[in-house]
């Protein structure tokens, strides 16, 4: 078996020409475009590449979005200030505090600072909370993006094992809590798991998210399994997954490229939630 390729690219295109064409309807009407304010500290480079990206996708759709581009040495209180001074900012729809912060700043102290209905990313703890309690507000863009992936193939969820491997706040939890949400059943692994080998081969749906090139052989694939690869592991000039790709290839029935998969579903989730935010807060609410 050669499995079919998601293209997530060319799925996260038809998100974004959906969110520009509502956008294009909010605006006949007479109201302003949503907007997003992008808070990034620091040199951090790939921070930058992912800001400008979602600076340029914003551009793409009509979002309006400012970026806030502070200095390493930001202290918390400037920090803080910015944040609140932005939730209370009727103009502003989205908030987005770029990931990692300096090693001198607690990112949960100032995810928490957000306020819920600006919070785009989906990561303060009541939308995570919500998430968990099955009634969903804004939702973390990445595994909201492979729910998305997943339904576009047809993945029905019910009676179906899933298995997450990696169990961060930013993309593992969320997306267990997603599959469950969905009706899989769902096997959470992380670096404590004891033969990790076994609870892989077992998946009919496998989402990978650790950040190790490779972690996942080709021959742990279930055959017919579907394969989601959230690894971004740069190698010399390209980028790799998480799973060996050309041999689980051979094995799964559904894979994500490196890149061209998950990674575009990302930022269009983004945009669609910050036109959510902002319909939320008139009262209306979104396609998706
Ligand atoms: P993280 O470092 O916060 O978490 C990694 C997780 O993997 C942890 O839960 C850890 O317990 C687990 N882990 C580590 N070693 C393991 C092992 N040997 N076996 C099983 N589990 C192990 O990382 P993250 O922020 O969740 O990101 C993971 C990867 O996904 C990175 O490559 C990141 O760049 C990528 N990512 C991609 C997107 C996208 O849009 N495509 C979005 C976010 C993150």
């Amino acid at each position: 078996m050669t499995a079919t390729l998601i293209d997530g690219k060319a799925i996260a295109q038809e998100i974004e020409s959906s969110v520009r064409e509502r956008i294009e309807q909010l605006r006949t009407e007479g109201r302003r475009a949503p907007s997003l304010a992008v808070i990034r500290i620091g040199d951090h480079a790939p921070s930058g590449i992912y800001v400008e990206n979602k600076r340029k996708a914003c551009q793409r759709v009509g979002i309006d979005a400012t970026i806030h581009a502070l200095p390493e040495d930001t202290t918390d209180v400037a920090l803080t200030s910015l944040i609140r001074d932005l939730n209370q900012d009727n103009g502003v729809d989205g908030i987005l505090l770029q990931l990692p912060l300096p090693a001198s700043l607690q990112e949960t102290a100032f995810i928490e600072t957000i306020n819920p209905s600006k919070d785009v990313d989906g990561s303060h703890p009541m939308n995570l909370g919500r998430l968990a309690a099955r009634t969903p507000g804004l939702r973390p863009c990445t595994s909201r993006g492979i729910i998305h992936l997943l339904k576009w193939i047809g993945e029905t969820f019910y009676g179906r094992h899933a298995v997450v491997v990696g169990a961060s706040n930013l993309v593992g939890r969320p997306m267990s809590l997603e599959l469950l949400l969905a009706g899989a059943t769902v096997t959470i692994c992380h670096r404590f798991t004891h033969d990790l080998e076994s609870h892989v081969r077992r998946a009919d749906i496998l989402v990978v998210a650790v950040g190790r090139p490779r972690l996942i052989p080709g021959d742990w694939i279930r055959p017919g399994a579907t394969v989601i690869d959230v690894g971004i592991n740069r190698e010399k000039d390209h980028l790799v997954g998480d799973v060996d790709f050309e041999r689980a290839r051979e094995r799964a029935q559904f894979i994500t490229p490196v890149p061209g998969g998950v990674g575009p579903m990302t930022v269009a989730m983004l945009l669609d939630n910050t036109l959510e935010a902002a319909l939320a807060r008139s009262g209306r609410v979104s396609a998706y």
